[in-house]
């Protein structure tokens, strides 16, 4: 029998995608010429791109900054710093289990993105709905990136295959120390372009210079990996106790 629990998280996950979807439709409803075509085609690559970008930023945020106790985002930052010396059980989850704490956050920026539809051009209502939905299934990306080859639906094993989304083989750079890059979880193609090859001078550490400037605290990669962290060299992503 399903718990109330698990029936919210459903009702989270599928709400959400109703309020992303209702505002894509309102979005294409608005492409009557052939400019409009190639604006609402530039707003779903750009929500592509863009969706990688923030999912790293947010993955380098909660790997790097506050604990358990964090208010608001406490339960996150928990569960992705958990996430590196228990990367299997990401696999284990159910689908909506697994996202639905992102579809949560997603579901009332959709609602009020849709709100304001009336008022914004179509690619930017189709620009918001996608990218908000690319970053929210981004914990499903992710999941998909831990699992065995043999796991995957095979349309998603040949999208990881060529690179449209994140593949084993790059996100398995993250699970490795120093834990200091690698963060993007939907396709990966920001990670070389953000992590420029472990440089001083690569935006992640820039950001976490300026973070220090303003509020006097440094990031947990600047410090002795945790060890703890660390995949088991050559095992397996998924199934791997360590
Ligand atoms: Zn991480
Ligand atoms: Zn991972």
């Amino acid at each position: 029998m399903q718990t109330h629990a698990f029936i919210g998280k459903r009702a989270w996950v599928y709400g959400a995608t109703t309020l992303f979807s209702a505002l894509l439709v309102k979005g294409l409803s608005e492409v009557h010429t052939w400019q409009g075509a190639v604006g609402s085609g530039v707003a779903v690559v750009a929500a592509y791109y863009v969706s990688d970008f923030l999912t790293g930023v947010y993955h380098w945020s909660v790997d790097n900054y506050g604990d358990g106790d964090t208010p608001v985002v406490g339960s996150q930052i928990a569960a992705f710093q958990g996430h590196h010396q228990k990367p299997w059980t990401i696999t284990e989850r159910e689908f909506c289990n697994n996202v639905h704490k992102v579809f949560m956050p997603a579901a009332p920026f959709a609602a009020l993105c849709l709100l304001a539809s009336p008022w914004t051009p179509g690619p930017v209502d189709v620009f918001l709905s996608v990218a908000t939905f690319l970053t929210a299934m981004s914990q499903q990306f992710h999941a998909w990136a831990h699992m065995k080859k043999s796991q995957l639906p095979p349309i998603v094993d040949q999208m990881q295959e060529a690179g449209l989304l994140v593949s084993r083989r790059v996100h398995g750079a993250h699970h490795k120390a120093p834990f200091e890059g690698n963060y993007c979880i939907v396709s990966g193609f920001w990670n070389p372009i953000l992590d420029a090859g472990g440089s001083d001078a690569s935006f992640f550490r820039k950001l976490e210079r300026f973070v220090l400037a303003k509020t006097g605290v440094e990031p947990r990669c600047w410090h002795e990996p945790d060890y703890s962290w660390q995949e088991a060299e050559g095992a397996p992503l998924q199934g791997k106790i360590i």
